[in-house]
C-alpha cells in the first residue's frame, strides 16, 4: 500500500482554504491512509466547486442531457464559471452534442484536463472511448469508481456550477453522485407532459427525498410544437403531468420547453442550442427557467 502522510489535526485540511474544522482535514476511525487521502482530494476538489446540480429524468430520450447542456452554457453565458459532467456510462451523448467527438483529453502530474466549449469545462466518459461505437459493460463498483475519478481527478479548477448529467433512472450513477458528492445544492428533474412519464418523476422525487437531495424542480420538456415560421406553440399531448406532480409533491415546477426544431439542429450539430439560437423565444424561456438555478447563492 503507498503510504502517505499522516494528517496534523491543527492545521488545514486542504490547500484550498484555512478551515480548520473541515470534514476533510478529520480522519475517520476505519479509514487506511490511501483512503484518507483519497477523500482528501476529493474534498478538496469539491471545495472549489459553489455550487452542485445533478439533471435526473425517469425515462430516456425526456431531453435530459438537452437540457444540462443548455443549463450549463445558459449559466455561463450569465457570467458564471460553469463545468459540465457526464456521468452517463452507458449512452454518453454530451460529447456528439457539444462537438467533442473527436476531442483528445490531455493532462499532466495525474490530473485529467477537461475538455474547454468556449469557457466551459467538460468531462464525459465518451471522451474516454476510442470509438463512439464502444459500448461499456461495468458493474456498479466500477460506475462509482469512474465517477469518483471524474470528480477527483478532473482539474475542474474554481467554477461556481457544475451540472452533471446523469443517466435516466434511478440506478448506480445517480446513486454514486449523490453519495460521493454529499452536498448538492439539488436537482433538476426533466420529463415530457405525458401521463405515462409522471410515475417516474414521482420515482426521481421519492429517490431524491430519500438521499436527502433537494428538489431545485421539474422542468416539462416538449410540450408542445414552436412552429419555425410564426413561433405559435401547438399543444401535442394532452396532460400537462409534471406539472401537477410537481404541485402533488410540493416542488417547484419550473416550466416547459416546447419541441423546436432549432433545438434537435443545434444538437445534431455539436452546438449549444441556447448559444446558437440565443435570439428565439425557445432559448428566452429557457433562460427564464433557469432563473432560480442561476440565483443560486
Ligand atoms: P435524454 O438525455 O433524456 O435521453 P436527449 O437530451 O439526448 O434525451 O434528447 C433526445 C433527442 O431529442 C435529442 O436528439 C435532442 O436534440 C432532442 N430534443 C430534446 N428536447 C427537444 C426539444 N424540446 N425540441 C426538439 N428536440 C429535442
Amino acid at each position: 500500500m503507498t503510504s502517505h502522510p499522516k494528517s496534523d489535526p491543527s492545521a488545514p485540511a486542504c490547500r484550498t482554504c484555512s478551515k480548520t474544522d473541515c470534514s476533510a482535514g478529520q480522519r475517520r476511525s476505519n479509514e487506511s491512509d490511501a483512503d484518507f487521502a483519497d477523500r482528501q482530494k476529493l474534498e478538496s476538489r469539491l471545495c472549489r466547486i459553489r455550487h452542485k446540480v445533478v439533471v435526473l429524468s425517469g425515462k430516456g430520450g425526456v431531453g435530459k442531457s438537452t437540457v444540462a447542456v443548455n443549463l450549463a452554457v445558459a449559466l455561463m453565458m450569465s457570467g458564471s464559471r460553469v463545468g459540465l459532467l457526464d456521468v452517463d456510462i452507458h449512452g454518453p451523448s454530451i460529447p456528439t452534442m457539444l462537438g467533442l467527438e473527436h476531442h483528445t483529453l490531455g493532462g499532466s502530474d495525474g490530473e485529467i484536463a477537461p475538455a474547454d466549449v468556449d469557457g466551459l469545462k467538460v468531462i464525459s466518459i465518451g471522451l474516454f472511448l476510442p470509438s463512439q461505437d464502444d459500448a461499456i459493460i461495468w458493474r456498479g463498483p466500477l460506475k462509482m469508481g469512474a465517477i469518483k475519478q471524474f470528480l477527483k481527478d478532473v482539474a475542474w479548477g474554481d467554477l461556481d456550477f457544475i451540472v452533471i448529467d446523469s443517466p435516466p433512472g434511478t440506478g448506480d450513477e445517480p446513486l454514486s453522485v449523490c453519495q460521493l458528492i454529499g452536498r448538492l445544492d439539488g436537482a433538476v428533474i426533466v420529463t415530457t407532459p405525458q401521463r405515462v412519464a409522471a410515475v417516474d418523476v414521482r420515482k426521481s422525487i421519492t429517490f431524491c427525498r430519500q438521499l436527502q437531495v433537494p428538489v431545485l424542480g421539474v422542468i416539462e420538456n416538449m410540450n408542445g410544437f414552436a412552429c419555425p415560421k410564426c413561433g405559435e406553440i401547438t399543444s401535442i399531448f394532452r396532460s400537462g403531468a409534471g406539472k401537477s406532480i410537481a404541485n402533488d409533491m410540493g416542488v417547484p415546477f419550473l416550466g416547459s420547453i416546447p419541441l423546436d426544431p432549432q433545438i434537435g439542429e443545434a444538437c445534431d450539430s455539436g452546438q449549444a442550442f441556447v448559444r446558437r439560437y440565443a435570439a428565439s423565444p425557445t432559448a428566452a424561456l429557457m433562460r427564464t427557467i433557469i432563473q432560480p438555478i442561476a440565483a443560486l447563492t
